[in-house]
Formats: C-alpha cells, structure tokens, sequence
C-alpha cells in the first residue's frame, strides 16, 4: 500500500526526534505525545513567534500560573457543569466513545451541538453501531472532560487540572488590572499546559489529553470595542465560513475585507476582526499557505458555554481535513461576572472620564500549540523525486546550520571542530556531522530542515573560507569564516537571500 504524505510525514518525525507516543515502552496510552530534541526546539520557536505578536507587538502583558485549579474556580467558570461529553460504550467490546466521533467515523456527519434528546434519535434512526468489532452502542451518558484530583491529603479539597489556561487571569484580574495601570483595553497572556481527558483520543497530535496553550485576554468597555491600530488591517481580507452557511449545508466560504465583516455585522466588533486578521497573519509567518487557512463561524449549538460568538482558525491538512488550531471567542463579561458572583469580589472598573462603572468584556484569541505544530509540520514537508526536505522558515528551524568536513580527515574535522565552537559561541544552534558522504549529509540536514549547511574543505586550511549550501536551492557561496557568523546572522535573522553574503559558487 502506497503511504500517505501523513504517515511519511510521522515516520520522519518519530525517527528524527520531533515528535512521537509517550510511554510506547509500556505499550503507550493514547492522547500523550513526547516532543523530541528537534520538536521542542520547533515548539519553543512557535511559542517565540507568537510572543512576539501577542508580547511584544501588542504589548500584553503575560503571566505564569498552576496547572491544578481548586474546583471552587471551576465551578464558578461553568466548568463543572458544562464542560460535557456525551458518551457511549459499545456493548459487545466495551470501547467507549465520544457520541460526536463516533457518529462522524461511522456516517460522516458532525453533530456537534445538536441538542442531547435528538442525538439518542438520530443514533438509533442511523443505525450507528461500534466501528471497531460492530456491536451495539449502548445508551448515551455525561462525562466531564476535565482530570480530577485532591490537592492535599484526604479527599476535602477537590482540584482539577485546568481546560484551559484562561481562568486565573480573570482570577487576578484586579492585580492586572492595577498593573495596566487602570488602563482599558488591555490584554494578558498565558502560555501553558491544559488538559482534556479525552474519552477515545484517535487523531494522534490533534486531539491530545494533554496540552500546550497560548491564549490572550482582551478586556475591553463593550461600549467602546476599538481596536487603536484597527486601521492597519481594515483592508485585510479574510475567508470565512459562516454559521448560517454551515447550518445550511453550504460549503463555500467567503472573502472580505476585516472592516466590511464589522459594518456588515458579520464578526461582532473591531477587536474581533483584528484578531482574526491577526491570526492569520501569524499562520502564514509561520509557513501555512494562505489558501489553507479560514475561518468558521461555531453554530450556536458548538459554543462553548461562555462565548456568545467564535470564530475558529482551521488549516486544511491532508489527513485530518480541516484542522481548528485557534479559536476567537466573545466570552462577554461572562467570566468576570461569575467570579465575582461566586467570590463576592467586585471586579467592575470605573471609568473615570464617563463617570460609569463597568464590567470588562473579553475577546479571546486562544491557540493550540501542538495542532499548529502538526501543520507547520505538515505544510513544510516536500517530495520532490527522490528528495525529502522540510522546507521550514529559516527562523523557526530547530537546528540553524549544520557545519561538516568535506572529508574525514587532512585536518578538516578538527577545523570544523573550530568553526562549531565559535558558531556555539555566537548562540548559533549548529550541529557537526562527519559520518557518510557530504551528500548522504546534506540529505540528512535537509530531511530536517536545516536551511544552511557550513563545509570546511581542503581550500579553507589555504585561505580560511567556507562554503554555505542552502537547503532549499542548494546553491552554494563561499564566505570567511571570520565574516561566517555575521553571514548567518543576515540568512536566519534579517531574511537576506544567500548570493547576498557571500561570492556564488559554480555546481
Ligand atoms: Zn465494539
């Protein structure tokens, strides 16, 4: 059988150290995905690129948070009553299911949001039997999604690990608030783990019971839902898929402009439309193509709980179709309402100039780091003959330059040696190989996306020059070394092309 671009692609991860199934020596538990030496680099520069955005651009402001949440805050979220499966065993094998999945394995159909008294009918009336040994399903049960513990001895106090990140910023968010000076709009950041015990978790990376989260709260006056630099992107284009299209079978999207999409009514507000724009921004710098990036509009049925409009960002990827790697959320003051119904705290500003008390609304970009890491994968990975490579943004790269001897010995390794350790020295993330032919090395790097090769060979123990071969041309220029690290640093940082930083050499 041939393979599909998925499965080479999940062969090359797991062999050269991005990504593969946690605990495979005790058989593996589904859900679970380790990131190896290059995926926690590749990672780790996702999660820079988007602090850049969200950090740096925007100037919001980030905290660090615990993972495990006393259940009184997730109460008061609406966690511990919203935050529902329906589920199904199969009778004959006892395989449990998420009703959804199930129903979209077996009929293709999605489901989601339709109302709990419907969903037993239309299983029954589909005749939806166990997909795996075709038994009968039995009826359909609740489960909460979110991992239970006890913090502290006995069982008194309930804790949970948290679904998302989000909850403790409305928990401080006096202190935030303070901290931004009293200023409205703000916003505020955290990047961490969540967790979602996923009842059959079947898409390897995708859908994982433990996570990595970026997410931004925006609080805002809902009297006053401006964006200040909204018009940067007012004439941006964004493709979205409407709810009311979905509801009615449509699949086609539309284009329009991020200004358009506010005046017409279709996206809520400003703050709404810049995200959007934002977002898919921050997709395509991270290599996406733009043709497989939109947004769909959750139909009311799929919101969650807290949110009154969501636009989910979705990269189209071969095996898996369309992918939600972002959701937008209108969460309204919903969260800061309930807390401070639940605490007893005030946790409305005043708004000196208007002389009028409010409670802040809240747009929140939130972003799944590990499914955009899969399409960041997906979408970097080329066949071209027999040529496999990554062709990866040279700033999101794990391994920056790879430096080789031309051969094995005359005393090119140990000059290469040389050459690695100042390049380390510069905090340049170069890797030595001198094992096989220079071609077998190249292909090697290549297969990784290394965007740069350094060779040392018998013209730079004469003249103290290098050659740079770049991966996705492999053309090749010969530089100093001493001008090497000041040439990467214009390749990797400053975006120059390679005929810029050194003389072009013939093939
Ligand atoms: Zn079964």
């Amino acid at each position: 059988m041939k393979r599909d671009k998925h499965e080479k692609l999940m062969d090359l991860a797991k062999r050269r150290g991005f990504i593969w199934p946690s605990f495979e020596l005790y058989g593996g538990v589904g859900g679970f995905y380790d990131f190896g030496p290059l995926g926690s680099v590749l990672k780790e520069k996702i999660i820079r690129k988007w602090r850049e955005y969200y950090v740096i651009r925007e100037g919001f402001f980030e905290i660090d948070s615990p993972s495990i949440l006393p259940e009184e805050v997730l109460k008061a979220s609406g966690h511990v009553d919203h935050f529902i499966d329906l589920m199904t065993e199969c009778q004959k094998c006892g395989t449990p299911f998420r009703v959804v999945d199930v129903i979209k394995e077996v009929t293709g159909e999605d489901i989601e949001g339709m109302p709990r008294e419907e969903v037993q009918k239309f299983m029954d009336e589909k005749h939806v039997r166990c997909p795996d040994c075709g038994g009968e399903l039995g009826s359909i049960f609740e489960f909460n999604a979110m991992f239970r513990t006890m913090i502290g001895p006995g069982t008194k106090r309930i804790g949970y690990l948290r679904p998302e990140t989000a909850q403790t910023i409305f928990i401080d968010f006096k202190r935030l608030h303070r901290y931004a000076r009293g200023k409205i709009p703000f916003g505020i950041v955290q990047i961490g783990r969540g967790f979602r015990n996923e009842i059959s978790p079947r898409q390897g990376i995708i859908r994982l019971r433990e996570f990595t989260m970026a997410e931004a709260e925006v609080f805002f006056d809902p009297q006053d839902p401006h964006h200040p630099k909204f018009s940067n992107v007012a004439g941006k284009k964004i493709r979205l898929w409407l709810a009311s299209d979905q509801e009615k079978g449509k699949t086609e999207t539309m284009e329009i402009k991020a200004e358009q999409a506010v005046k017409n009514g279709i996206v809520c507000n400003e703050l709404m439309a810049y995200y959007i724009v934002l977002t898919k921004h921050f997709l395509i710098d991270l290599g996406i193509p733009e043709g497989a990036i939109r947004f769909r509009q959750q139909t009311p049925g799929q919101r969650a709980h807290y949110s009154s409009e969501t636009w989910d960002a979705e990269v189209l990827t071969e095996r898996f179709g369309w992918v939600e790697v972002a959701g937008l959320a209108y969460r309204t003051d919903y969260d800061l309402r309930r807390h401070s119904e639940f605490s007893g705290e005030d946790l409305s500003v005043f708004l000196p100039e208007e002389r009028r008390k409010v409670i802040c609304h809240v747009i929140e970009p939130s972003y799944g780091i590990d499914r955009t890491f899969y399409c960041v994968l997906e979408h970097s990975f080329v066949q071209e003959g027999n040529r496999t490579y990554l062709k990866l943004k040279r700033e999101l790269a794990p391994i920056e330059a790879g430096v080789f001897p031309l051969l094995n010995r005359d005393g090119l390794p140990e000059k290469a040696i040389t050459v690695l350790e100042s390049l380390r020295l510069k905090g340049f993330h170069v890797e030595y190989d001198e094992s096989g032919s220079i071609g077998r090395r190249y292909a090697r790097a290549d297969e990784v996306g290394t965007p740069y090769c350094v060779t040392i060979d018998h013209q730079t123990l004469e003249d103290d020059t290098v050659t740079i071969r770049d991966r996705d041309t492999t053309a090749q220029v010969r530089v100093k070394i001493e001008e090497l690290p000041k040439a990467l640093n214009l390749l990797l940082r400053e975006g120059a092309a390679l005929q810029d930083v050194g003389v072009p050499m013939g093939l």
